[in-house]
């Protein structure tokens, strides 16, 4: 689809068009099936200054925690008695744990349990992603968040864009499914930032793609700014399933956050999975990337599904894009 195609599309107020010819790509290249990934948030540092996030290193204001091994492998464990074949460990970037602290959780997760190990722990040495592949992971998510160069460079002091591309590049090399994202609404995005983030995610073309709104943390340099809009990430959903066809994409939390119907408009716009949240609950209400932040659950995932005339799939649902034997270590 080219640019002026999704311009047009975009300034259609019906949105049904879009809306219905997303859901048919939907249908015709992945099915059915709404895939549900479990979450364990498993720690809350982070090193980074990401002017949107309230994990971000100089917020003083949240009260942090770290998961210890033991503590993980046994939400792990509920994750997969409830039948659940991917588990997403996520976090800040938390450098307490070491390359050998993933490894080992890794590498237990897969000994102990036939599942999928996602990790989606920020930006680490290309030796650690390597390590962790060698260890089992089976996929990483790393959001590249805006398309425009400047943009990043300045909502992310120390870290650079390009290093965040060339790391998608990087994991794909070492043969993980890999996902990526963008926010939308981001303060100081413009149209055109929009339309370039889903003509990178095409040229990325992941195993995996997730969006969802800005939203503010008041505790970041970005709390008093507007949040991003349900309709036009809605829109955004749709225009990446038309383009990307065969990539899995979540409804996400941030959606169910502004709309409580969120996760089934996500399904009806082309979205095919759903990550229900299975931080414990002590921990949960502390991990604020954004305010008033919405719990997903198996039971949510459960009925969003049945409401969109979908099926509800626990599997491991791995790339559609990719044949098997690339998965093969
Ligand atoms: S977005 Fe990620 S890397 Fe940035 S501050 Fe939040 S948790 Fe840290």
């Amino acid at each position: 689809m080219k640019k002026n195609e999704m311009l047009e599309y975009l300034s259609d107020r019906e949105n049904d068009t879009l809306f219905r010819l997303a859901d048919s790509v939907r249908k015709e290249y992945m099915g059915n099936k709404v895939y549900i990934r479990g979450i364990v948030e498993f720690s809350n540092y982070c090193c980074r200054n990401c002017f949107y996030c309230g994990l971000r290193g100089p917020n003083s204001k949240i009260q942090r925690y770290r998961m210890s091994l033991e503590e993980i492998l046994s939400v792990v464990q509920s994750i997969y008695e409830k039948g659940i074949r991917t588990v997403v460990l996520q976090s800040g970037d938390d450098y307490y744990y070491s390359r050998s602290d993933i490894c080992k959780i890794i590498s237990l997760i897969k000994k102990k349990f036939d599942m999928a190990v996602t990790l989606s722990i920020g930006e680490r040495e290309n030796e650690d992603y390597k390590a962790f592949r060698d260890a089992g992971a089976d996929r990483y998510l790393i959001k590249f968040e805006t398309s425009s160069k400047k943009l990043y460079n300045k909502l992310h002091p120390g870290q650079q864009f390009n290093r965040r591309l060339k790391i998608l590049d990087v994991l794909n090399s070492y043969g993980y499914q890999v996902g990526t994202g963008f926010m939308v609404g981001l303060p100081g995005e413009t149209m055109e930032d929009f339309i370039n983030n889903i003509v990178l995610a095409k040229k990325i073309d992941p195993d995996m793609i997730g969006i969802g709104p800005f939203i503010p943390q008041k505790d970041t340099p970005l709390g008093n700014y507007g949040k991003g809009s349900v309709i036009n990430t809605l829109k955004a959903i749709a225009l990446l399933r038309i383009n990307l066809k065969r990539a899995h994409i979540p409804a996400t939390t941030a959606l169910v956050t502004l709309d409580d119907r969120g996760l089934e408009k996500g399904l009806r716009s082309g979205a095919n999975v759903i990550m229900p949240d299975f931080t414990p609950d002590k921990e949960k209400s502390k991990y604020v990337i954004y305010d008033n932040k919405r719990r997903i659950t198996l039971e949510s995932a459960k009925k969003a599904a049945k409401d969109a005339n979908r099926e509800l799939s626990l599997e491991r649902g791995d790339s559609l894009k990719r044949k098997e034997a690339v998965y093969e270590r």
